[in-house]
């Protein structure tokens, strides 16, 4: 599958549009469209339950984006979270020199390598520019990924802020709020689902790679010498998560980190086989202590949990769990679409798991002229409970296979049994079968279809 055929089943069914479009858009940006929020909302709402309600000792949190710039000081996002860039002279288009290389071969991991190393090796292989095809390059430039902006009247240095390039820190500023105020012991978590931003420069594939976007993101709290233990239990856990919202096994992957930044004990992506190749999709690391002990550093606050039963202070360790929304958003759709071989043609079909869908259940009368009074006022009931959507429009067969194609799970016909016998049938997206159902059965019937 390609992902052009992604992108435009998002935008022709409402799913995904090109931000400012009218505008000629603006370069990795995207809307979510009214299937899109839907979607996406579901995918939140799933995680949440997983990582905080369900998840023990876990707290859920909502912190502010700006954040006193000490903060990213102290993170070190000032001064090396930076895309290594180079410019092609000839055309001008600007490039990820890491991304170059990847490109190019196998051999090499870009990561190990210094700038000098790679324009070396991109001149040495005479690694083409993807826009002109010549190989004619400027020297690499550190390009910071933070977005800056000024508050205040004056523009001066010390009214610079930052959009936050990541949820994390709001977790780790507030640690000590969270363990107080829930009067919690170690091993405990928090977690938040929030916007970060990111200047990304190169093409994005789709929302794979965006400027904004949001990530879920959970760090547990723990004691050193029970880290590789819990390390173990979220990679598993981000592994299930995915299983359980019905992405294809054979399409996910582990991959260990062999280069591990200074602070993390381990690291590994769950990665994803998008229409590009396998790509990462969700980060497990073991942070150790680093986080907090530079934020005690630079706070000049202490950052220790004093443990009630031993009376030991300490550092925790911190175990990070971190997926953006809407690359899960994105592999979720390529993982469910389908074009289906039928007898006599074929229909697009959205095998999302009934929970992720953004309608439940599709209300449809047969024939408008006789139906639709009675099909409205079941809309009216079940709407109360479940996204829903009443179409009347063109014949029963092209309406099925609409809702197929956005992956409406059920769709409830109502004909002349509905009001002779109060009941109506429910056809099923993927086997397309039938089902006679009384009126008084379909929340029921619903509820047990729909449930993760
Ligand atoms: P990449 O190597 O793809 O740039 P990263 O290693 O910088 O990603 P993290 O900082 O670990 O990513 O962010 C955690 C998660 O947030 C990623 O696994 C991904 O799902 C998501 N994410 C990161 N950057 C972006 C982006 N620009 N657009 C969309 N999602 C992103």
């Amino acid at each position: 599958m390609k992902m052009e055929q992604i992108v435009n089943f998002c935008k022709n069914y409402g799913f995904i549009f090109p931000g400012s479009e009218i505008y000629g858009g603006l370069a990795n940006t995207w809307d979510y469209g009214p299937l899109g929020v839907e979607l996406k909302n579901n995918i939140k709402k799933a995680w949440w339950q997983k990582f905080i309600t369900e998840n023990d000792n876990s707290y859920g949190l909502d912190a502010a984006i700006f954040m006193n710039p000490e903060v990213w000081k102290a993170s070190g996002h000032i001064s090396s979270f930076t895309d290594p860039l180079i410019d092609c002279k000839d055309c001008k288009t600007r490039h990820r020199a890491d991304h170059l290389i990847e490109g190019f071969t196998d051999e090499v991991i870009p990561d190990k390598m210094t700038d000098e190393e790679m324009v070396k090796y991109i001149t040495d292989n005479k690694i083409p520019c993807p826009n002109c095809g010549k190989c004619n390059y400027t020297d690499i430039r550190e390009f910071n990924l933070m977005f800056e902006t000024s508050r205040g009247v004056v523009k001066d240095s010390t009214s610079k802020v930052y959009l936050r390039p990541e949820t994390a820190q709001g977790e780790f500023v507030n640690f000590l709020n969270v363990q107080r105020t829930m009067r919690t012991k170690i091993p405990f978590g928090i977690g938040q689902i929030g916007k970060a931003f990111r200047n990304e420069i190169t093409p994005g594939n789709f929302t794979f790679r965006t400027i904004e976007f949001e990530q879920m993101e959970h760090q547990l709290f723990c004691k050193e010498g029970s880290d590789s233990t819990f390390y173990k239990e979220y990679k598993e856990k981000a592994w299930n998560f995915l299983l359980n919202l019905g992405i294809n096994e054979k399409n996910i992957q582990f991959h260990d980190h062999d280069k591990l930044s200074h602070y993390a004990k381990e690291a590994c992506d769950i990665e994803y086989n998008f229409p590009f190749g396998f790509s990462e999709l969700w980060g497990t690391h073991n942070r150790t202590n680093y986080d907090l002990s530079r934020h005690q550093e630079y706070s000049k606050k202490s950052m220790e949990y004093l443990d009630p039963e031993t009376g030991e202070k300490y550092i925790p360790y911190v175990i990070e769990s971190s997926v953006g929304c809407d690359r899960l958003a994105l592999a979720l759709l390529c993982d469910a679409y389908n074009e289906e071989k039928l007898e006599n043609d074929t229909r697009e079909v959205l095998k999302l798991h009934p929970y992720l869908a953004p309608y439940k259940v599709a209300i449809l009368p047969l024939v408008k002229k006789y139906h639709s009074e009675k099909a409205k006022e079941l809309y009216k009931k079940l709407t109360k409970h479940f996204v829903s959507i009443y179409d009347e429009t063109g014949s029963i067969g092209k309406r099925y296979r609409r809702e197929d194609a956005i992956g409406t799970p059920l769709c409830i016909t109502i004909d002349d049994n509905t009001e002779k016998e109060g009941t109506v049938t429910i056809r099923d997206r993927d086997t397309m079968k039938q089902e006679i159902v009384k009126l008084e059965d379909i929340e029921e019937y619903i509820n047990k279809r729909i449930s993760l």
